[in-house]
């Protein structure tokens, strides 16, 4: 069975020992399925004191990740055929699930992670992608590359126990995922829809598409619209909607 490769280039190599005890892609670690290699930045850095950043050119608050280390932490990376190299950072394409599927198809990503300010703009040369998850910032691009790890995992044959759970989910299609409920059927006077105990699966069906509709007017607006383009909505209630082809 083919494995996919992730390999990090990081000054927090730690940051990704958690990886594998992170719920259902643990499984993915058991078998084999993927590796996640990280590559201490610190071991390439320069001098007696492994030196990997400096003051940017220019003046300015921080320090900047120098060029050399990262380059050097790159070429020891065997690469295969199917090899991407994405780099973290917030001026980057904003990530999304059409991202991971993508990726999915790959058996090789190699991840680079900024600190400090970022990296000088030499490193850019490298990406194949730069990416952002989302319009924040934080400290390094360890939780991104973490994010990236475990959202490609998931969609790999045999990491998770029942694929079907892949299929409709949020952001797989353009709407977002129906209401879940499990037992008990009331809690706290709240209770299961009747429609979801009924047996009926064909108006279970119809329900959830439903719920899928509404909750996506509700609260994401913006993915209906440029998902449903040449679809006009009308008119909207709140518990009804309307609109033309
Ligand atoms: N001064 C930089 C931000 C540096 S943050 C700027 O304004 O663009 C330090 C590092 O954290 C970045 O190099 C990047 O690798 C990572 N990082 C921070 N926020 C991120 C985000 N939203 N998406 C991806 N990486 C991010």
């Amino acid at each position: 069975m083919r494995s996919f490769n992730f390999d990090v280039i990081t000054l927090l190599p730690k940051a990704f020992e958690l990886i594998n005890n992170l719920g259902v892609i643990t499984r993915a670690f058991d078998q084999n399925l993927i590796n996640v290699n990280s590559h201490d930045l610190r071991k390439y850095g320069e001098g007696s004191y492994r030196q990997v950043d400096d003051k940017p050119y220019g003046g300015g608050a921080g320090m900047v990740l120098k060029p050399e280390p990262i380059y050097k932490a790159y070429s020891s990376i065997k690469k295969s055929k199917n090899c991407k190299t994405l780099l973290m950072t917030p001026q980057g394409k904003v990530l999304d699930q059409q991202d991971f599927v993508r990726w999915s198809m790959l058996d090789q990503l190699i991840i680079i992670c900024g600190q400090y300010e970022g990296f000088d703009e030499r490193v850019r040369s490298l990406a194949d992608e730069e990416i952002s998850i989302g319009d924040y910032v934080l400290s390094g691009g360890e939780i991104p590359a973490i994010s990236i790890i475990n959202g490609i995992t998931r969609l790999l044959p045999g990491t998770l126990g029942d694929s079907r759970s892949l299929v409709d989910e949020s952001h797989n299609t353009p709407l977002l995922e129906y209401p879940h409920y499990t037992r008990p059927q009331i809690f706290k006077e709240m209770r299961v829809p009747d429609v979801l105990i009924s047996g009926n699966h064909k108006e279970i069906e119809i329900w959830r598409e439903e719920q899928r509709l509404k909750r996506t007017l509700e609260r994401r607006k913006d993915i209906i619209k440029s998902e449903f383009s040449d679809m006009q909505i009308n008119f909207y209630d709140g518990d009804d909607w309307f609109w033309d082809m």
